[in-house]
Formats: structure tokens, sequence, C-alpha cells
């Protein structure tokens, strides 16, 4: 993320707070000042500090369980609402993820575990509700630090096991779901329970006048949506084939048709690129940007041969959508040849590719319309 800075670097992570991140220190500093004058601002900023320095450690339990198995951890950014740990990539396996989303809370179960021992020897645990209104309106000391900082603690534990994306509650259901039906299933029970509880909370939050906690509600539902296209598409790119997406119809040339012939095919279809081939061997690809260009330069070449680009990536048939994508950017290939062995059977450029993705989605749509019909 642009416009965050590094704090400090641990186990090869950098973390960063982002420019806006001053934003809590301030609205703790406000929130105690108007109580307490400028003792109680200072008081305000420190307990903000402190509740980050939790969420940092809670960050930090995720992001030691995934490198762990592997997984490379980009950073940890702090922002004002709370803090995110990137990872360079999701877990292969259910129970990898389950335990990744689980460290970050159970950090402050620990921490809230420490905080009440220690207040609860010193006799400093206030247990009932009326205690803990008190509280928020205490005085700043040592005491009441701590015993913020104690519910702050189990607040951050139950509000992350909310079960709805983007909170760790969301990767716990999904990681559960997935064990028993499977990852892309999984997503989407697991984005559609997100979003009922995101409603559900955005409706009291009205209801009762909460602008925050709609707020928030909104960030949950939105999270969850995005949760699942990110899944599908992944899903669509690495299911579907090569072989299924290429140009099965497609116009070729021979060695010896003339580059007037291609006009008239660039005029007539909406084939971009064709392939030169001579009994069933590839021999290269004329794309129209070629043609045009001859044409512009005023370099009249008669034959396709003179237009003709010879070096073509060749990618097999079996490959995913997602690793020939991967491959073309890889190559800055914008057409490539597909083979299935040594036999040539067409050209893919990136457009098909985009095309077969929607294709895929709408048919997918269908049917389970389909099958929703024949199992109401
Ligand atoms: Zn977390």
């Amino acid at each position: 993320m642009k416009s965050s800075f590094r704090l400090l670097r641990v186990a090869g992570i950098d973390i960063k707070i982002h420019f806006t991140f001053p934003l809590a220190l301030l609205f703790g500093a406000f929130d105690w000042g108007e109580k307490h004058g400028s003792s109680g601002a200072v008081f305000g900023a420190f307990l903000m500090l402190a509740l980050f320095a939790c969420v940092v450690l809670h960050e930090l339990g995720h992001s030691l369980v995934a490198q762990r198995f592997g997984i490379e951890v980009r950073q940890i950014i702090l922002l004002p609402i709370g803090g995110v740990a990137l990872l360079g990539r999701l877990p292969r396996k259910p129970v990898q993820e389950l335990l990744i989303a689980i460290a970050g809370p159970l950090v402050n179960v620990a921490i809230a575990l420490g905080l009440g021992l220690f207040l609860g020897f010193r006799g400093d645990l206030p247990l009932d509700g009326s205690q803990l209104l008190q509280l928020a309106q205490a005085a700043p000391s040592t005491q009441t630090f701590l015993q913020w900082l104690f519910y702050a603690n189990i607040s951050l534990f139950v509000f992350n096991l909310l079960p709805a994306f983007p909170m760790d509650g969301g990767r716990i259901l999904r990681a559960i779901l997935a064990m028993i039906m499977g990852f892309s299933r999984g997503t989407r029970v697991a984005a559609g329970v997100g979003q009922m509880i995101a409603l559900a909370l955005g409706l009291f939050a009205i209801f009762h006048g909460q602008i925050l906690l709609a707020l928030v509600a909104a960030f949950v539902f939105l999270g969850a949506g995005q949760e699942r296209a990110v899944e599908e598409a992944r899903i669509l790119l690495s299911t579907l084939r090569l072989g299924d997406a290429y140009n099965k119809y497609a116009l070729t040339l021979n060695p010896g048709d003339s580059v007037h012939q291609v006009i008239d095919y660039l005029l007539t279809s909406y084939q971009p690129d064709f392939a030169v081939v001579l009994g069933g061997r590839l021999l290269g690809v004329v794309t129209r940007d070629a043609v045009l260009q001859s044409l512009a330069t005023g370099h009249d070449e008669s034959y396709v041969t003179g237009v003709m680009n010879r070096e073509v990536l060749r990618l097999d048939a079996d490959l995913s959508l997602a690793q020939a994508r991967e491959k073309m950017a890889e190559a800055s290939a914008p057409v490539a040849a597909v083979f299935a062995g040594e036999r040539f059977l067409g050209l893919i450029n990136q457009d098909d590719i985009s095309e077969a993705l929607r294709i895929a989605a709408f048919l997918r749509l269908a049917h389970e319309r389909k099958a929703e019909e024949s199992a109401a």
C-alpha cells in the first residue's frame, strides 16, 4: 500500500503505518482529553498506542503461523481502523487457513489472560456491567490503563471472530466449510453468511443510530462480496484449460497468400491474428498491427510471409488459463500458439482468455439456476 511508512521489521516482515494512522491517536487524545484535560489527552494517546501494539501482536500471530507454512508475509500495515497482514498467497490447505486465521485472535486471548491474571491478583478486575460503565468515566491511572486494555483485547477477540469476511471469523468459517464442501462452495457459503450478518449488524446500527457501527457493517458487506468475486475468478482461471479457450474456427493463412487477402479478412471478420500454416505446421503469426504497420510505412509486401512474425510463444493445451495468462504476461506476448504435443491447434490472445472467463461464469450461473430449479 502506498503512503505508508516503515516503523520496524520483525521476523523479516516490515511493519508499516499508514499516514492516516495518527487519526487513531488523535481520537484517543480527544476522547480522554474531553473528560480529563491535557493529562487525559496524553493518557488517551498512550492508550491508543498500547491498543495498536496489541493489534501488531495479533497480526504477527497470523504472520508467524503463515511463515511456518512457507507463505511469504510481505508486510503488516496499521490503519486507524486496525491492522492488515499481507500474505504472498492463499494457504493451500483449509487446515492451514484455519490455523493462520485463528492465531491472531488467540494472541488477544493470551494478552487478556495475562492482564486478567495480573489485575485479578491486585483485586482490580471489574466484573459486572456497572463497574464496566465506570471504567469509561474513570480517571487516568495505571489501573484504568490496564483494565481498559484488558477489555479491549476481549473485544478484539470477539469482534474478529464474527463469521464474516474480512474478519478472521469469516476465514475460519470458510476453512471449516472448505473441509466439508470444497474451497469454492465453502467460500460462497461463507460469503453469504457474512453478508447476512453484515446486513443484520447494519440494520441494528441504523436502528440505534450507531453511525460508526453502520460503516463497519457496510465495510464487512463489501468485503464478503469481494472475497467471493476474487475466489470465483481464481477458480475459473485455474480449472479452465487452454484447450477449451482457443479459437477452433479461426481463419488460417497459407505462406502463398497475399497481404490483400489478410486485409480482406480483417475487414470482414473480427479475428485480429492469423496463423500461417503449411501442411498443419505453424510457420508464424500475422497480426492486425503488423499488417497496418506495413501499410502505413508503405512497404508494399505482397505475401504474408513478409509481415509474419516467426517468434511465437508456444503454450501447451493442458495449461490452465491462469498459467497461460501468466506466461503471456511474462513474455509480454499479445498472442500465443496453442499446441497439443507437437500438433498445432490454434492461436489465443488476451481477449480470448477474458472472453472464455465471461462465458464460463455465465454458463456456471445458468447451471446453478438449473440445479436450484430441479432441487426446488
Ligand atoms: Zn486477524
